[in-house]
């Protein structure tokens, strides 16, 4: 088997020598294991945090271990009563061909019911994160704005899909001419902002001439400067996630102060909370029925920027980092 360990801690952006590709042998299941090979694995920004030995809510990647990460996985031997040859799982195996995990923390699939690289995207943990933020702090109504930016990846693209069917009017925000196509004409976004233009707080101010009542944060940086003065009396800021300052180096900068935020947030009654998907498991029935309903139908679209073989894993994850993919990013181990 072979799997990908961190080899140094990154500063600033991850690079290739961060990463080291190993060969390990893996024994016979113990009771209650099951011996899994994995088909796809998820590349997700939260990895950077873990890669960095800073504080935050979960446990950093200890230097030489295995780096985290969420498979799609198939069973090839089981001594876990209820897993049989062949089932299909979604395992916390890490960046990993094969694994010994307990059947405990394992989650059966059915290939059946949904194709399987959308379950680590659209109707996995990104797209519950955005159906779980968007259901608890965000709460658009008809008529309200509601403005997103990653609008192509997992998360963003839900949000604004979802706003939509709640009658909002959905704003994107996206790198780059092709993936502003995308959320526009496939996604079916009422607007959509390259954040790479100079005048982009201009360009945004334009298309959300009634202010914004929703910003579902996925970024951080100049994006958030250009939102907040354009925020409306009790909007909401659900805080998914600031992937500017991942690999930042110092502390993020900018024009606006924390007293000027809090003043914002005082006179014009706003709320902004964070949240961690785990947090906001309840909704996990209703986000499977609901989403997996418009997947069926072809109301909700989704798409999957897929690399080959565990090797191309960190490129696709530094790629990742700065907007190089398109779509949610993962990578096959096998078929
Ligand atoms: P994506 O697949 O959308 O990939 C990240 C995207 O971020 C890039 O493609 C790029 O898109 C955009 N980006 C990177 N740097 C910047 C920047 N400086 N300014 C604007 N956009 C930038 O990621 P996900 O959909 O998986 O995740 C989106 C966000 O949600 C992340 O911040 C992530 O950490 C967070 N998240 C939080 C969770 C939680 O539980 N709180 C769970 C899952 C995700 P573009 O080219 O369009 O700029």
């Amino acid at each position: 088997a072979r799997r990908i360990v961190l080899a140094a801690r990154p500063q600033g952006e991850p690079k290739e020598t961060d990463f080291r590709s190993e060969t390990f042998t893996l024994g016979e299941p113990e009771p209650g294991q099951v011996l899994l090979e994995s088909l796809y694995l998820s590349l997700d920004p939260y990895m950077r945090g873990r890669m960095s030995d800073a504080k935050s809510y979960a446990p950093s990647v200890a230097l030489g271990q295995t780096i985290v990460g969420e498979v799609v996985a198939r069973v090839l031997a089981s001594a876990a009563p209820g897993y049989a040859v062949g089932d299909l799982v979604l395992a916390h195996a890490g960046w990993t061909t094969h694994a010994l995990m307990d059947a405990k923390g394992l989650v059966k699939i059915d290939p059946a019911t949904a194709p399987l690289e959308t379950r680590l995207g659209v109707l996995g943990m990104p797209g519950f994160t955005a159906y779980a933020g968007l259901r608890e702090i965000g709460r658009p109504r008809a008529g309200e704005t509601v403005v997103v930016a990653a609008a192509s990846g997992p998360v963003g693209s839900l949000v604004g899909q979802l706003a939509k069917r709640d009658g909002a009017r959905a704003v994107g925000i996206a790198g780059g001419a092709d993936k502003c196509a995308y959320v526009k004409k496939e996604l079916g976004f009422d607007a959509v902002i390259d954040h790479r233009r100079d005048d982009m707080a201009q360009a945004l101010a334009a298309a959300c001439p009634d202010g914004i009542d929703v910003y579902f944060e996925n970024v951080g940086g100049a994006v958030w400067e250009a939102v907040f003065p354009l925020l409306n009396a009790f909007a909401r800021v659900p805080v998914c996630g600031l992937i500017a300052d991942y690999n930042g180096t110092s502390a993020p900068s900018g024009d606006l102060t924390v007293p000027g935020l809090m003043r914002g947030v005082l006179t014009k009654r706003l709320t902004l909370r964070g949240f961690i998907n785990y947090d906001l498991e309840f909704y996990r029935e209703d986000f499977l029925r609901e989403v997996g309903a418009g997947l069926r139908d072809g109301t909700i679209r989704h798409t999957e920027d897929i690399s080959v073989g565990l090797d191309s894993a960190p490129q696709a994850f530094m790629g990742m980092l700065k907007g190089r993919n398109f779509g949610k990013v993962l990578v096959r181990l096998a078929q």
